[in-house]
């Protein structure tokens, strides 16, 4: 089937997230975006360390680390009988971390960091684009346990990644090959007469949060692209941005979300950090992060772990990641007939060996979802020689007994520090996330 005409509506709804992965350059400050949507909706903040009092048709979020965050809408019905309604979504990217002791100095010149790769970039993506530092700061408190959380977001480009010019490298249009130690050192400043290097950074940080140096113990500080990203094609068609991947199904569950009404299940929307390395860490989607919290919600209600186990039994989970579009100069990568194409809708995507959580019936339930939106759909699967990808899904159902697909919006260049995705897409999937939310 051909895509339909793109309409101003969807455009205005890809360019919101541009303007919400523009202000989210590293996992604490999606979470600090996700949560300024939810507040301006009425959602409460819990802490994790005290008892919850929770109220049908209440609207509340958690947060773990500063980056990953669990928001929900306690449903009106009886928990046992009706369940949760989940959408898992990530809210990191692949990046580059900045290692501790981070300058070197080249040839008494130069200054540039010492980085660390963070899960899986495509690393020629990132040369010679201007970058900036975002992250988290943490600062001496009142005890050694309590140390203070600050984040910091450079407002103007501050690194380079250079490549080597063609001449000294003349094979290099035959294939780069980019070493992680060696060459993705980023260029931070020229060493000048009354430069201090050492310490620079620290220092820098200091001046910025206005507060002495020795307050600052440590930090989680990443790289990303400074430019924001773009409506591009000659009908405005395509979205041109970092971090798509997670960030568009991060914003789309988060919207539906935040304008849903309180239904007889319970709304989840789950946002996992550290997706990209594997989800392994206490925030990650292979933690109990989330069924605690489901669990605490039961409780909360004077429920027991008996009504818990059939809570689960009754609920449904969208595993939300992107999938990969058909290539334009390179086809010949796809399945041969299963080929998601950009603006051709969501996409299931399907895995025999269980990279993914789909089966039959798990799709039959989203496709079901997307007829009754009106939405159509797509299904990807990888070529049978090539391995591809997974996600949080399989990862969260080694945890959760709970029936699940994974699905996601076509994109290119997945992992490049650009890529491209599709404007009529994104808002095809907010308007199934939100009838996911809404129907029993
Ligand atoms: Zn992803």
């Amino acid at each position: 089937m051909r895509t339909s005409g793109i309409t101003t509506e969807e455009q205005q709804f890809a360019q919101e997230l541009l303007d919400f992965i523009d202000e989210s350059p590293s996992s604490f400050h999606v979470v600090e975006s996700v949560k300024e949507i939810l507040i301006l909706h009425e959602f409460k903040e819990l802490a994790l360390e005290k008892k919850w009092s929770l109220l049908a048709g209440g609207k509340y979020f958690v947060t773990r680390n500063s980056s990953a965050l669990i928001a929900f809408i306690v449903g009106e019905g009886e928990p046992d009988l009706y369940g949760f309604h989940l959408i898992g979504t990530h809210t990191d990217s692949p990046s580059f971390r900045i290692k501790p002791l981070s300058e070197i100095p080249v040839e008494g010149h130069y200054l540039k960091l010492n980085v660390e790769t963070y899960g899986g970039p495509i690393l020629n993506t990132w040369l010679d684009r201007p970058l900036s530092l975002a992250g988290r700061i943490v600062l001496r408190g009142e005890s050694p346990f309590t140390p203070q959380i600050k984040l910091y977001h450079s407002d103007r480009p501050l690194l380079v990644i250079p490549n080597l010019g063609i001449h000294m490298n003349r094979k290099v249009n035959e294939g780069l090959e980019l070493n992680k130690q060696k060459d993705m050192l980023p260029l931070l400043t020229q060493i000048t007469d009354d430069l201090q290097t050492e310490g620079i950074l620290i220092r820098h940080l200091a001046e910025t949060l206005g507060c002495p140096s020795e307050d600052i113990l440590d930090f989680d500080l990443f790289l990303h692209e400074y430019e924001k990203g773009c409506l591009i094609g000659l009908q405005k068609e395509y979205i041109s941005s970092g971090r798509l991947d997670d960030l568009a199904m991060v914003h789309a569950g988060t919207k539906a979300l935040a304008s849903s009404k309180p239904a007889l299940m319970t709304q989840v929307l789950a946002c996992f950090d550290h997706e990209e390395c594997g989800s392994t860490s206490k925030q990650g989607a292979a933690s109990p992060f989330l069924a605690h919290i489901l669990e605490r919600i039961l409780l909360a209600q004077k429920k027991d772990r008996e009504s818990y186990f059939q809570a689960l039994a009754h609920s449904f989970l969208i595993s939300a990641d992107m999938a990969h579009a058909l290539h334009p100069n390179a086809g010949e990568k796809h399945d041969p007939v299963n080929r998601p194409i950009l603006n051709g809708g969501p996409v299931i995507k399907i895995s025999a060996n269980q990279s993914y959580t789909t089966d039959a019936e798990s799709a039959a339930v989203f496709e079901a979802l997307c007829k009754q939106a009106g939405i159509q759909f797509q299904k990807f699967v990888n070529r049978s020689d090539e391995r591809g990808g997974s996600t949080i899904g399989p990862i969260s159902s080694t945890h959760l007994d709970i029936r699940s697909v994974d699905i996601g919006n076509p994109v290119l260049a997945m992992h490049s520090v650009r890529e491209l995705g599709g404007v009529k897409d994104h808002l095809a999937i907010a308007n199934i996330f939100a009838m996911f939310y809404k129907t029993l």
